[in-house]
């Protein structure tokens, strides 16, 4: 691992000017993701990233120390809030999120281990980067993402845990977290502080980028910028809620594709609302659009179910091992359609 300075940060302004400081940032360039300070909360991704020397900050801002303000969980009339620095398992069994936001406690639980789940953060597994194995090992020379031009080994090589939903011709990465799948169905809202400590709030959907032919960069976020929490709105969807995660190994694994579902059903199971969130098999945290709309308005049942994953992937884009992905996906949507459908309210 390459030489590094950490500083503790107390509070919010002293993690923003120590966050602002630690080199300069070159606008066209870097992203959030590449600029020379980086905040360190679980550090169960940026270290790791580091130990494989793909990740290189400059300096760490230790931001556990904040945990006063954004380690809480209120859940208010019409808004569920949730701190940055919240611990995965804590909001995972959370008496309210259990109840009334299952598909988020769903996301939580299945994700990662439980050693891993005390220790990293809300905010931290929002912000993890690909797992595309030639992103994280330096040896491979051709990666878009690490080395912006240098190509992208990925497309003609071992690619079957990548996405299929989001690609380009320059990046097939998948996003590979689970919260931020249950997070996106929700329409939740990502609260955020600049370095000038001016505040503002960007849809969860908004946080990520597709990776186009800039996939170097991948969050909206200025350098410095430090996530504060989420927020999301309540309905009477978020009761009748799951995740369902596909994976090679049921211990603990990354999903191969995942589907995050809310419903609000009339009594005889005609669609009010509908959320639909996929993961997995994207390039980012992906809601479907697509896939509500078939439903809305429509009796729930096998057919229906159907047509929103045919339009779910209508857009896939497969190469050499992905193939079988769309299909995938699909049969994880319909099955997570229908289970929410059967659930006892
Ligand atoms: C073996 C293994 C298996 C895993 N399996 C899964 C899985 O199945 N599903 C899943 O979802 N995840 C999985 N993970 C990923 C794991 O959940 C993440 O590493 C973890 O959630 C990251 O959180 P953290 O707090 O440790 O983040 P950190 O490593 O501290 O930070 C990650 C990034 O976020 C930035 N950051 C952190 N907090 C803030 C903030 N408040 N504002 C701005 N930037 C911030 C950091 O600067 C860094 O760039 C797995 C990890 C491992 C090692
Ligand atoms: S898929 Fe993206 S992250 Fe993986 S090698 Fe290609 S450019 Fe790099």
């Amino acid at each position: 691992m390459r030489p590094f300075f950490l500083e503790t940060a107390r509070d919010a302004n002293e993690a923003l000017r120590l966050g602002a400081c630690g080199g300069e940032v070159d606008a066209h360039v870097d992203a959030h993701v590449r600029a020379p300070a980086q905040y360190l909360a679980g550090g169960t991704n940026l270290l790791d990233l580091m130990k494989l020397d793909v990740a290189r900050p400059e300096r760490l801002v230790n931001i556990n120390g904040l945990r006063q303000d954004y380690g809480s969980i209120e859940a208010e009339e019409g808004e569920l809030r949730l701190g940055a620095l919240v611990h995965m398992s804590t909001a995972a069994d959370h008496p309210i999120i259990r109840q009334d936001y299952r598909v988020l406690s769903d996301a939580l639980w299945m994700a990662a281990s439980p050693q891993l789940r005390n220790m990293a953060s809300l905010a931290g597994n929002v912000l993890q980067r690909t797992r595309c194995n030639y992103f994280r090992d330096t040896s491979w020379g051709a990666c878009n993402k690490r080395k912006p031009g240098s190509g992208c080994a990925a497309i003609d090589g071992v690619n079957r845990r990548l996405a299929v939903l989001g690609v380009s011709e320059h990046c097939i990465a998948n996003y590979p977290g689970d919260f931020a799948i249950a997070l996106v169905a929700l329409g939740a809202r990502v609260d955020v502080l600049g370095t000038d400590g001016a505040s503002r709030s960007i849809a969860l959907e908004d946080l990520h980028r597709l990776p186009g032919d800039t996939p170097h960069i991948e969050t909206n976020l200025a350098p410095g910028e430090l996530i504060t929490g989420f927020r999301i709105p309540t309905g009477p969807w978020t009761r009748r809620s799951l995740y369902l995660k596909i994976r090679d190994r049921a211990s603990y694994d990354f999903a191969l594709a995942s589907a995050a579902v809310a419903l609000d059903l009339a009594p005889d199971a005609t669609v009010r609302t509908v959320r639909i969130g996929i993961g997995g098999l994207v390039a980012k945290p992906w809601r479907s659009l697509d896939a509500e709309a078939v439903l809305k308005g429509r009796v729930l049942d096998e057919t229906s179910a159907s047509e929103a994953a045919e339009a779910a992937f209508a857009s896939a884009v497969v190469h050499s091992e992905t193939g079988c992905k769309p299909e995938l996906g699909r049969r994880t949507l319909i099955r997570a359609l229908l289970e929410a459908g059967r659930m006892e309210m």
